[in-house]
């Protein structure tokens, strides 16, 4: 047969080519630049022994019998690493390879070595192919086992990059997914037609693509400062995140670079930045350094311990603190230096861009802030909503709606749950979930809540709305309002002026308040109960406290989180769960109020178990007041709940 070589020494052409550009180029200092270097040499040697095993078989009889032997093996063993290599590189890349397990790694390392055993074995075996008496190449029983593994590796190759590929901008996920195609066409095109020796060129093609998108590291860096540009940074954040490897990062943003760069002139700028970067690439062996903007810069270090991450950033407070002779810059940088452990404190690229703005935000130069004491939560609008807080307060604009709850044994609406509104005129609506636990740390709460009981009281008594069936009314209390000495003291206060007897209230208490300080609030329930107030155990389900922590607590009533009712229609396994637990809290006597009532299918498998107190938007979100009193006026009982 004549083969056609013409496309080899083409593609070794291309791989010489891309080897030079390769060793010439400014590189990344990632490992898997070593294993995109293997790829190019074993790339290189493919073609080359190709062609010379080529040669020889063409010319039967020129070479020695083992010298055609020894290319045709040569060929072969290159071959057959470019995928593996290119399946190793693809798990590098994405970041993915270091948490590998060993039985990946034998998985990975197990077929290429018996392949390779089976290479290089063969001129005695002759299984993968061998030479006829008359000279003539003849593929061995096991050849197509080459096939298998190549097709394996790309399999393996192709799993990671689907999985770990989200990490990688597009250009780059289109280059290391064009590998596939392209080679496996190759591979169908050579398998037809044998003579057509183009397989290795399209791997030449292939790689040129991810030399230039993938392997470009001039994008990579930020060539003014040597710092990887915020792209590539982000990237390699994103990959270790998504491998869920833990890590610190420490930013440093200038405050008065414009100031320096003004008396020294911007020019320098650039030079003072190289020094400015080198300085914080110095400060962990390990350390990335990523500019994430004209002022600001960011470390990426190992794991560490907190305190190890508060050292570092002392010790980068204190190089900054002096300034910087050796570029002639005799004024001193001012920096904010930020800490964070990750991802624990910051999960995503958007989280820790939120703590270096919270920071840049803060009046307060030369500081260092722990990610752990800052409150990144809503921040952009962490001001404006205490602030809406606080004009609500000054104003006496939050409002008190109402939401039924409805009895399955009165067949009636026996009592409603109160939940604050704020209404702010810029703002507009800021859910209780935002707003509630931050009044809890600036502490408005207590004010928040007073408000709350008095509106109340008031409304209760004003519309006399125990004549309208309306036994009691639903209030929250805040694990902070629990914790006060004198709770009981300030609502009976309150009671007194309205003429209310204690049991037209019940307290709503989270679960996750038992954790709290279980002494002091039992005391104060223990008082509040001997007066007539009752207490209902809200958010059931979502804590960690469980019924057994309610054994000595008065609770008469238990309020089962809607995300647990939510849950139990779509899973099974939930629904066993809610079973047991409506069991369990009816064997204790007391009363269930099902929360997140919102259609028939939830009442219909709620009277199954035999839930007491349904609420939810089935009935009614919550009203206001007049709307409130409207609605009981109007109400008529639902078919469903006629014959239960
Ligand atoms: P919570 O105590 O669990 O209140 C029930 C929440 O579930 C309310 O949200 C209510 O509107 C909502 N909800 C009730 N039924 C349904 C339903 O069928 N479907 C859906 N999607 N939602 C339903 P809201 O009013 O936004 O209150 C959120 C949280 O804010 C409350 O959760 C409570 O923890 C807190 N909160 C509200 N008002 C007060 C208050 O006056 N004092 C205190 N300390 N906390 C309050
Ligand atoms: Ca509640
Ligand atoms: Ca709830």
């Amino acid at each position: 047969m004549q083969y056609e070589i013409s496309f080899d020494i083409a593609a070794a052409i291309v791989f010489l080519t891309i080897l030079v550009l390769f060793y010439t180029k400014k590189k990344s200092p990632y490992q898997y630049n070593k294993m995109f270097a293997l790829l190019l040499w074993v790339c290189f040697g493919t073609a080359v022994f190709d062609c010379t095993g080529t040669v020889s078989l063409s010319y039967p009889g020129l070479f020695p019998r083992w010298f055609e032997y020894l290319a045709n093996e040569a060929y072969l063993l290159c071959q057959n690493c470019a995928t593996p290599i290119y399946a190793m590189y693809i798990i590098m890349l994405t970041n993915s390879g270091r948490k590998t397990k060993l039985i990946y790694k034998l998985l990975l390392a197990i077929p290429i070595s018996v392949v390779t055993l089976l290479i290089v074995s063969t001129p005695w075996t002759k299984l993968m192919f061998y030479f006829t008496e008359d000279g003539i190449y003849q593929h061995g029983s096991l050849f197509i086992l080459l096939y298998i593994v190549v097709l394996y590796y790309f399999l393996i190759g192709f799993y990671f990059l689907r999985k770990f590929s989200a990490s990688l901008s597009f250009e780059k996920r289109l280059a290391l997914y064009s590998f596939l195609p392209v080679v496996g066409i190759a591979v169908v095109i050579q398998f037809l037609v044998p003579y057509y020796l183009i397989q290795v060129f399209a791997m030449s093609i292939s790689l040129v693509l991810l030399l230039f998108s993938v392997q470009n590291a001039e994008e990579l860096l930020d060539n003014s400062t040597g710092a990887f540009g915020r792209e590539i940074f982000c990237e390699t954040i994103n990959g270790d995140l998504m491998a869920k490897q833990s890590f610190a990062v420490l930013s440093v943003e200038i405050c008065n670079s414009n100031f320096i760069g003004k008396s020294i002139g911007l020019d320098r700028m650039d030079d003072v930045l190289k020094v400015v970067v080198a300085y914080l690439k110095s400060i962990h062996k390990k350390g990335l350094v990523g500019r994430m903007g004209a002022d600001r810069f960011c470390v990426k270090l190992p794991a560490m311990s907190k305190y190890e991450m508060a050292q570092k950033a002392e010790m980068v407070r204190a190089r900054f603190a002096d300034s910087f002779e050796e570029v002639n810059v005799s004024d001193v940088f001012h920096v904010k230096i930020a800490y964070m452990d990750c991802p624990k404190e910051a999960g995503t690229i958007e989280q820790i861009v939120d703590v270096m703005d919270y920071v840049s935000e803060k009046q307060a130069e030369d500081t260092i802030f722990d990610a752990a004491d800052l409150d990144t939560t809503n921040r952009q609008n962490y001001h404006e909503i205490r602030r809406a807080i606080r004009d609500a307060i000054e104003h006496h604009t939050f409002q008190v709606y109402y939401q039924p709850i409805y009895s399955v044994k009165e067949k009636r609406i026996i009592s409603a749950e109160a939940l604050i509104r704020l209404q702010d005129e810029k703002l507009g609506f800021i859910s209780p979930e935002v707003f509630i636990p931050m009044a809890e740390k600036e502490g408005y709460i207590l004010e928040i809540g007073r408000f709350v009981f008095e509106s109340v009281c008031s409304f209760y008594t004003r519309e006399k709305l125990w004549e309208r069936g309306i036994e009691y009314i639903e209030v929250n209390l805040s694990v902070i309002e629990c914790m006060q000495h004198d709770l009981a003291g300030r609502l009976f206060h309150i009671l007194r002026e309205y003429k209310l007897p204690a049991n037209r209230i019940n307290l709503e208490i989270t679960e996750t308040a038992m954790a709290y300080s279980s002494e002091l609030l039992a005391n104060t329930m223990h008082r509040l109960a001997e007066d007539g107030f009752t207490f209902s155990m809200d958010d059931f389900g979502t804590g960690y406290a469980g019924i057994a922590s309610t054994y000595d607590l008065p609770f008469d009533c238990i309020k089962i989180d809607k995300s647990i009712l939510w849950t139990s229609m779509a899973n099974e396994k939930a629904y066993i769960v809610l079973k047991h637990t409506f069991a369990l809290i009816k064997n204790l006597n007391k009363k269930i109020v099902m929360e997140g009532v919102e259609n028939e299918e939830h009442i219909e498998r709620l009277l199954e178990l035999g839930c007491d107190y349904f609420q939810g938007y089935y009935f009614s979100k919550p009203i206001p007041e007049q709307t409130f009193v409207e609605y009981l006026a109007r109400f008529e009982l639902p078919e469903i709940l006629e014959n239960s």
